[in-house]
This record gives C-alpha cells, sequence and structure tokens, in this order.
C-alpha cells in the first residue's frame, strides 16, 4: 500500500510536468478567463464569417478579360482566403475545445484547477494517506520497536537428511528482515519494572543458514539444495539503562 501510494505521488508530479510542457501539444490551454474566451470564439466567428462572404463575393465576381493575368490573380486570392479560413478554424477548434475541457472540470468542481495542477491533487491526496497510514502504524504500534543494533553471524551451511527439515524450519525465518523484526519487537527489550531501554551488546544475532541433503557415504556431493533460512538468537543479558535491572536467558 505504501508503495503504491509513493508511485502515485510520482505518477502525479511527472503527469503535472508532462501537462505543464505538453510536448505532444495535447492541452488546449490558455491562460484566458471564460469570457475572454468568449470573446475570442466570437471574434474568430466574425473573421470567418467575413472571409466567407469576400471568398463567395471574390468567386462570384466577373473577371476583366483586357486585363493580362486577371484570371491568375483571382486564383491567388482566392487560395491566400482559403489558407486563412483554415487557420482560423483550427484557432476556433481549439478554443472550442478549451472551452469544453473548462465545462467538464467545472462540472466535478475543479474548474479553478490549471489542468497541469490536476495531478499535483493526486500527489497531495498519496502524501496526506501515507503520511495518515504511518501516523497510525506508530499509533497502534504496542510498544515502540527497539532500533539497536542486530548483529549478524558468519554464513553456515549444513548436511541434513531430508527428513529433519521440518524440524529444522520450525524455529527460522524466511528472510533476513523477518529474523530481524522478531528480534526488535521482543517485549523484553524495555524493562518490565521501570519501562526504560534494556541494552546488551546488540539487541541479538541473525544468522543465516543453508542446508544441503545430506551425501549418502561414497557419493559425489551435488550440491542438493534444500532451502535458506535465517535464525535468530536474543541477546543473552540484557541490561536496563534506567533501574539496572538485569536479565539472563
Ligand atoms: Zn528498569
Amino acid at each position: 500500500m505504501k508503495k503504491l501510494l509513493i508511485a502515485v505521488f510520482f505518477i502525479g508530479i511527472l503527469g503535472s510536468l508532462f501537462l505543464r510542457f505538453d510536448p505532444m501539444g495535447w492541452r488546449p490551454f490558455r491562460s484566458h478567463s471564460n469570457s475572454e474566451l468568449q470573446l475570442l470564439l466570437k471574434e474568430y466567428e466574425k473573421r470567418l464569417d467575413a472571409l466567407y462572404t469576400e471568398h463567395e463575393r471574390l468567386s462570384l465576381a466577373p473577371i476583366d478579360t483586357n486585363e493580362i493575368g486577371a484570371e491568375g490573380k483571382r486564383a491567388r486570392d482566392l487560395l491566400s482566403i482559403s489558407e486563412m479560413i483554415q487557420s482560423y478554424k483550427y484557432q476556433a477548434d481549439m478554443i472550442t475545445r478549451e472551452r469544453t475541457l473548462r465545462q467538464t472540470l467545472g462540472r466535478y468542481f475543479l474548474g479553478s484547477f490549471k489542468p497541469d495542477n490536476l495531478p499535483l491533487i493526486l500527489s497531495a491526496l498519496s502524501a496526506i494517506l501515507f503520511f495518515l497510514i504511518i501516523i497510525n502504524e506508530r499509533l497502534r504500534r504496542p510498544y515502540p520497536i527497539f532500533t539497536g543494533k542486530v548483529e549478524e553471524s558468519v554464513k553456515l551451511e549444513q548436511y541434513i537428511s531430508e527428513a529433519d527439515l521440518p524440524r529444522k524450519i520450525e524455529t527460522g525465518f524466511s528472510s533476513k528482515k523477518e529474523a530481524e523484526q522478531w528480534l526488535k519487537k521482543d517485549p523484553n527489550l524495555f524493562c518490565e519494572y521501570c519501562g526504560g531501554k534494556m541494552r546488551g551488546t546488540s539487541i541479538g544475532t541473525i544468522q543465516q543458514i543453508t542446508f544441503y541433503k545430506k551425501v549418502p557415504p561414497g557419493l559425489k556431493d551435488m550440491r542438493v539444495k534444500l532451502g535458506t533460512y535465517w535464525y535468530a538468537r536474543p541477546s543473552p543479558v540484557l541490561t536496563c539503562t534506567s533501574c539496572g535491572k538485569e536479565i539472563h536467558r
């Protein structure tokens, strides 16, 4: 869950940057207000109307046959008007897209945010949730986790018969982290008399043991692996740093 929230947080930030720089030209966003957009759209529509009228007038006007090149000139004029019409149409289209986008955002009460800020809302929500989860974990923890040192002994290899494995696994952990957590959650790390911290040279020792299948006499060792486990041994002597109480185990 925490990893997911961290991922969402960064997706939000990346999304916001993406929309801000808009490398694909997806975002029809300008910093105009709604009424400015409305005016702009009206203005474009007016110009388009004028251009259409001009286009029609020019194409219907009789050609002066005495003038040399009059036909070519008219064709060029008509082409340039058509190009202007295309360009205004494109602009009007972009404005319409922007207005639709704003209206959609407004419907979800997000109208006051710029589109490139929207993913940041996602980031903020995931950050808040992340801290709520952490605070909740802190509050629910029955006793604070001891942050002392865990010692690690050299790795061991053992040859055992397969039948012995279940008994060996019983006291082991499948990961180093689990073994460490087990040591750190030891209630003996806090004095039962005064509540102070109980300390030893360390809070315990962990060791990795890899089990291999016992080699029958006379056969070559094929290193048949049965499994790797972590073992935790709490510190044999702990002394309370406040009242001096000692425990031996
Ligand atoms: Zn004590």
